[in-house]
């Protein structure tokens, strides 16, 4: 496969031991500004430290940057509508919740509200696309409707960059970093949300892991909030603390402890650990029953499937829910080729071509998180073992990018994979995010903005570049024409 290359922001002219400096002071910049995390290898409430970052900005075009950050207000909207359309749902996910226990879950609690009535009918959508350049064309990854992360730290690390760009006499080049303030964008949506519901006294509630190491990302939600309106709360609570302390009030109030709910915001429940048992189903039930707004509704959370994406890149599929053609024509242009592996004729052709050439697919399960993608000779291992078996109308395949490769470096704490990168100008590509916001019913949609962007940078020979997991670092675009 040939790929291509960007040039970086600036050829660093520096000795070790000036690098050295330079990111030690980059490093207490990131710690003093909250760019960090709490450890995974030695878990301590009392402690932080540095969440992975590039020392410099990464190369960006901008054409491209411009045509996703125009079109996110389009996409959300189509969520929206998809995640509205029950018809298309059913369809889309009927074969993967024969083979998926997971999705399957998710999808009958929907079912049970949808033939119940939803006792709110607002959803609030914080959703997050992503996507890689691939042959000179900018295509999406996959859009997340839960727990669309980085949008506090990210705010801050733009400002990082322009510091260090300036720290290293590059002034000039600031201008190029483009003006991003997601946190603000984000928490108007929480609080918005929170208007709605019109119960000044009610709360908002964060839904978190039991142990939470991306806590400054989180806490960061947290303190915008109190900035845009100080008399709003802020409850945290894990899906587990939940079963003891949630109930449903006379009304359909989410009730914790003695506090009613008026937002709540999904930071965990889009991974299989955060329902242990039967009681953690049951109490994400309790709350998609309830009249408090959810971020995202369970509608949202099956519109963000990896399966739906999937349905949604079929020719046509776009036309049931967007009239206007220049429309449809932007959206499509960002998709990839996707490929359902349900049983027929047209799907063992695509698993042929698979088999024979891995490197050109990403197998992925109905999974977020990071993690749980196949690659390379994988792919051909996984396919050829579960080729007869039901189980693999739960995963799709999708066309595989090769991103430009750029230099950069890696700036982490001591204890992480790469911990010596930030020695080393080294390949590395990226993967761009736009945040989105949107508010809406089943007839309208009353609120809709693209409120910024993320950019994730990772080793060029990894797969996957999970940031918490120290393989990716939190990134800015420096944008080039
Ligand atoms: P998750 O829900 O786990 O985040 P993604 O679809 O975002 O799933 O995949 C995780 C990571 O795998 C991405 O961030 C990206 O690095 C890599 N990846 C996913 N799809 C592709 C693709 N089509 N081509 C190349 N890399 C991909
Ligand atoms: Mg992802």
């Amino acid at each position: 496969m040939e790929v291509s290359c960007l040039e970086p922001c600036v050829q660093l002219k520096l000795s070790r031991e000036e690098l050295e400096n330079i990111v030690d002071k980059a490093k207490d910049w990131a710690l003093m500004h909250g760019i960090s995390m709490r450890s995974k290898v030695s878990f301590n409430k009392n402690q932080v430290q540095v969440l992975p970052f590039t020392l410099l900005p990464s190369s960006f075009p901008k054409k491209h940057f411009e045509k996703v950050k125009n079109i996110q207000v389009l996409l959300n909207e189509l969520i929206h509508k998809v995640a509205h359309n029950n018809d298309f749902l059913i369809k889309s996910l009927k074969s993967t919740i024969g083979a998926d226990s997971f999705t399957a879950k998710l999808f009958n609690i929907y079912e049970t509200v949808y033939k119940e009535g939803f006792n709110q009918t607002l959803s609030l959508g914080l959703f997050r696309s992503d996507y890689m350049l691939h042959e000179n064309q900018i295509k999406q990854v996959e859009l997340n409707t839960i727990a669309s992360s980085f949008g506090g730290i990210v705010t801050i690390i733009s400002q990082y960059h322009k510091y260090i760009l300036s720290e290293l006499g590059y002034t000039d080049k600031i201008k190029n970093i483009p003006e991003n303030n997601p946190i603000n964008g984000l928490c108007k949506g929480l609080t918005y949300a929170w208007k709605l519901y019109d119960n000044k006294k009610a709360v908002i509630l964060f839904v978190v892991e039991s142990i939470t190491y991306n806590i400054c990302d989180q806490r960061f939600h947290e303190f915008e909030i109190s900035k845009i309106n100080p008399d709003i709360k802020v409850i945290r609570k894990s899906l587990k603390d939940l079963v003891s302390e949630a109930r449903l009030g006379p009304n359909k109030q989410l009730i914790v402890g003695d506090l009613e709910v008026s937002v709540v915001y999904f930071r965990s429940g889009y991974e299989v650990e955060a329902y242990p048992t039967e009681q953690e189903w049951e109490i994400r039930l309790l709350i998609e029953r309830s009249k408090a707004i959810k971020c995202p509704s369970i509608q949202y959370h099956l519109a963000g499937t990896k399966k739906v994406q999937q349905s949604l890149a079929y020719s046509n599929a776009l036309n049931v829910f967007l009239k206007n053609d220049n429309i449809i024509k932007q959206i499509q242009e960002i998709f990839a080729g996707l490929y359902s592996l349900e049983f027929n004729n047209e799907t063992e052709s695509v698993i042929d071509n698979a088999i024979s050439h891995p490197k050109k697919y990403v197998l992925k399960p109905q999974r977020e998180g990071g993690g749980n993608n196949v690659y390379d000779k994988d792919i051909k291992l996984r396919l050829e073992s579960m080729r007869n078996s039901e189980e693999r109308t739960a995963w799709i395949l999708m066309d595989r990018f090769y991103p430009p490769v750029q230099k950069n470096y890696i700036v982490c704490a001591r204890n992480e994979p790469f911990e010596d990168n930030h020695l080393h100008f080294s390949n590395v590509v990226s993967e761009l995010g736009m945040y989105g916001v949107i508010i809406g019913n089943h007839d309208n949609v009353i609120y809709n903005e693209e409120v910024g962007h993320i950019l994730r940078t990772k080793p060029s020979n990894e797969n996957e570049g999970g940031i918490a997991a120290g393989i990716g670092a939190i990134d800015s675009p420096y944008l080039i024409s």
